[in-house]
């Protein structure tokens, strides 16, 4: 059975390259980005059944319509990627909170928007699989210093992840986080791995069995420490 397959910040970088892996697999992929235009744009460059539809994820309002206007009975995968502010530019102590909320508003409340909003099409899968795209950086296990917006942000991610995977456990659907590993992206910088090694770390949890884990983090199907 064709997946519907809904990839949040899929303009660019991991998200566009999973939405890519996606539609090659032969899924229907709903590409979203802020950008009505950027969307069109990078749907227009893949193969395969892409569609391109606006999504800020942190914009009520467009979260809301999104959900609405989708055209489809149900949505079978959910990748929240879109993500900002990997902050290696402050310190917790003297953090601009105002790029705190920022980073909250987008890497945690984007992705708990999204899946509220898209939980009665998941439902309605009965196979749902949602896909928090996280960061070790978000690990309390090995969290020190340093990009606090950005850290903070993950690891309440996580959070919400494992709240997630325990409420939903008894639909079907699972819920995970992952890590893609440090990517040569616009946010990862040079030097980091290609964006395909990213994105087959996202994809592993996408394509989860039924029955397969729920409430865990993991980096190229490897359990990472929260
Ligand atoms: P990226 O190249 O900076 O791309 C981020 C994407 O998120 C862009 O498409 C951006 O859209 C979109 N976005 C930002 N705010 C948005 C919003 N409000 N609504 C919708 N889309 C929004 O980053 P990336 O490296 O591909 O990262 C993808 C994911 O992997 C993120 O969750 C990131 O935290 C995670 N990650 C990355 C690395 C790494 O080394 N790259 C490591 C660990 C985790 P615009 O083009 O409009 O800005």
């Amino acid at each position: 059975m064709t997946r519907v397959c809904v990839v949040t910040g899929a303009n660019r970088g991991i998200g566009l390259e999973v939405a890519r892996q996606l539609a090659l697999a032969g899924d229907t992929v709903v590409l979203t980005a802020r950008d009505a235009r950027k969307a069109e744009k990078a749907a227009a460059g893949l193969g395969g059944a892409v569609e391109a539809r606006q999504l800020d994820v942190s914009d009520a309002g467009s979260v809301e319509r999104f959900a609405r206007e989708l055209g489809h009975e149900r949505v079978d995968v959910l990748v929240n990627n879109a993500a900002i502010h990997y902050d290696t530019w402050q310190r917790a102590t003297g953090a601009d909170l105002g790029v705190v909320q920022e980073a909250l508003d987008t890497n945690l409340l984007g992705a708990w928007r999204v899946t509220q909003a898209l939980l009665p099409l998941l439902r309605a899968s009965r196979h749902g699989r949602v896909v928090n795209v996280s960061s070790e950086a978000g690990s309390l296990a090995s969290m020190g210093a340093g990009t606090p917006a950005y850290a903070v942000s993950k690891a309440a991610l996580n959070a919400l992840t494992r709240m997630l995977a325990a409420e939903l456990r008894g639909e079907g659907i699972l819920v995970n986080a992952v890590c893609p590993g440090w990517v040569a992206t616009d946010m990862g910088g040079p030097g980091g791995r290609p964006v395909a090694e990213g994105a087959r770390s996202v994809l592993w949890a996408v394509d989860l069995p039924d029955g397969g884990p729920t409430g865990g983090f993991f980096r190229d199907g490897r359990a990472l420490p929260w």
